[in-house]
């Protein structure tokens, strides 16, 4: 017996997505690997393959990480009497590669989850690639 799954409310499945968690069933994951997306959910067996977050994810951290770290170095550089260039590379450089590495897969997650939610799908490619009605 295949039962339909309950409505899922949009912010719940963001959070599902956040966290690596299949949006619809909150059960099975989202990444095979850190950010290898796996075909379909092992618990409920929605495919994500229609759901491509494509750049989207790499933008929204790298728009997030500045948003975080550039303040940061402004701060630094007006109260800390202006560092040497090194104290700068040595606090930010890490800072910024370890924030995008945390948020990541997280961002990419909601935006699987986002597009889940919108039922914003790509379409399906046709079988060779080629317009066979032509
Ligand atoms: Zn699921």
């Amino acid at each position: 017996m295949n039962s339909e799954p309950p409505r899922v409310d949009f912010w719940t499945s963001l959070l599902r997505g956040w966290n690596g968690r299949c949006p619809r069933c909150g059960e099975g994951s989202l990444f095979g690997s850190f950010l290898k997306m796996k075909s379909r959910c092992t618990a409920c067996d929605l495919g994500f393959e229609p759901y491509r977050a494509d750049d989207a994810p790499a933008y929204f951290t790298i728009f997030v990480v500045g948003h975080i770290v550039v303040p940061l170095v402004l701060l630094v550089e007006r109260w800390g009497n202006e560092p040497p260039l090194w104290v700068h590379a040595l606090l930010w450089l890490p800072l910024s590669v370890v924030l995008a590495l945390y948020l990541l897969p997280h961002i990419k997650g909601t935006v699987i989850a986002l597009l889940w939610a919108q039922r914003i799908a790509a379409p399906k490619p046709s079988a060779g690639g080629v317009d066979s009605s032509a």
